[in-house]
């Protein structure tokens, strides 16, 4: 089948018209800048021609539109007419407790879509947009709805619960809810396959890092604990966001600083992390630079990142009571071998040991062949499972009907 994948953001969609029976995209692309006076949009097709337009694209169902222009077009295109594209899926940030699975979007999951919005006031909007304007565009395509809590959904109450009155949970449904699930689930999938192992008979810690970060603890297939919590804020330091802190600084902050709650929110999501601490960049490539000049502060932000992925490390291995294996992936997790490195440096005592030249070369198995655990560098590709979870899902409506 043939699957448009949209992950739709506040001021970008990222796309991939993938054939899952090839298990391979025939184009992708982004549309960045959206509502803005010059908007981008960078398309390349699978034997390597691409393009770049730039317009004025106001809103989603525009950029929409152009993305199908250019998919059609007869230079750069790969599709002869907008029937050729069989179904569409779509990355929903969050389910809520509601959607524990990937599912065809009716009428009644738009409306459940919209009462997450408070959940995840700045992530679903731009998602719901994107699925309002293919409906319009594509009105005949059936939609699918892919989410990034999905994978979290079966973590038992002693993970999911906070240590706050329990009404609190009940009436706002605060809780740990977790996200990158499409990410987590297909790199241990991957990396249970890559080691000739059944999924459901091992114990493995997944670490996304990307410019958001998280990490989880993947027992018989399920997710049983993850760093990010009731939003993508816990856990981890990512590129601008702080990660674990003691709640109670944040209320001291916001008194000796005098800010607003939206202060707060925009301190603690785009001025901290690896920014805040260094000054330098959010970007780990420009971090990893700075820190080879002999910065100071680049330093610490580098050493606290690889930290809390280390202390994580340990105590996911305790939660699971054992590991068999620990896999790095995201943009920061398949690219940096500094941060691999400086992760699993003296982890020799829980079974770990990294191959440094194997890690340099960008090995998928980065361990020794002496380490008890492996060490895996798989790159992610949440598309591919939008599009894969899409198609199942049409195909069994195909044969229902
Ligand atoms: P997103 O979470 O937005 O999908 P990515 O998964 O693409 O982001 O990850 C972006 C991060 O990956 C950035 O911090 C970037 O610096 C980092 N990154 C990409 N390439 C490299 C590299 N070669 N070395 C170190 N970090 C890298």
């Amino acid at each position: 089948m043939k699957v448009l994948v949209l992950n739709c953001g506040s001021s970008s969609i990222k796309y991939q018209f993938i054939d899952t029976n090839e298990k391979a995209a025939l184009a992708k692309g982004v549309v960045e800048r959206i509502g803005m006076s010059s908007a981008v949009l960078s398309h390349s097709r699978y034997d390597g021609d691409g393009i770049k337009i730039v317009g004025e694209i106001l809103d989603h169902a525009i950029a929409i539109e152009y993305v199908l222009g250019v998919m059609l077009s007869k230079n750069h295109g790969v599709i002869d007419s907008k029937e050729d594209i069989e179904a569409v899926g779509h990355r929903v940030v969050h389910g809520g407790e509601t959607f524990t699975d990937s599912i065809l979007i009716t009428d009644e999951v738009m409306q459940v879509l919209q009462e997450n919005i408070e959940l995840a006031p700045l992530h679903n909007p731009p998602n719901i947009k994107g699925i309002q304007a293919v409906k319009r565009i594509l009105p005949n395509v059936p939609q699918c709805a892919v989410f990034d809590t999905a994978f979290h959904t079966k973590m038992p109450a002693k993970s999911f619960l906070y240590g706050i009155p329990f009404e609190l949970y009940k009436k706002h449904k605060i809780r740990r809810y977790g996200f990158h699930g499409t990410s987590h689930s297909y790199v241990a999938n991957k990396a249970a396959e890559m080691l000739g192992k059944n999924i459901n008979e091992l114990k493995i810690v997944t670490a996304h890092l990307g410019n958001g970060c998280s990490m989880a603890a993947i027992k018989n297939g399920i997710s049983i604990d993850t760093t990010m919590g009731f939003t993508p804020l816990e856990g981890l330091l990512m590129g601008t966001r702080s990660g674990d802190l003691d709640p109670s600084l944040i209320l001291y902050i916001m008194g000796k600083e005098g800010l607003s709650l939206n202060e707060a929110g925009t301190l603690l999501n785009k001025h901290s992390g690896l920014i805040g601490i260094s000054g330098v960049s959010s970007d780990m490539r420009e971090l990893i630079a700075s820190v080879k000049e002999g910065n100071k502060r680049a330093q610490y932000a580098f050493d606290i990142f690889c930290y809390r992925i280390k202390k994580y490390l340990g105590s996911y291995a305790a939660a699971m009571g054992g590991l068999d294996a620990f896999v790095f992936t995201g943009g920061i997790g398949e690219n940096s071998a500094e941060v691999r490195s400086e992760v699993c440096r003296d982890m020799e005592f829980l079974g770990l040991q990294i191959d440094e030249e194997k890690n340099q070369a960008k090995a998928e198995m980065i361990s020794t062949g002496n380490s008890k655990i492996p060490i895996l560098r798989i790159p992610t590709n949440e598309e591919l499972v939008i599009a894969m979870d899409t198609s199942k899902i049409v195909e069994e409506i195909k044969v229902g009907n």
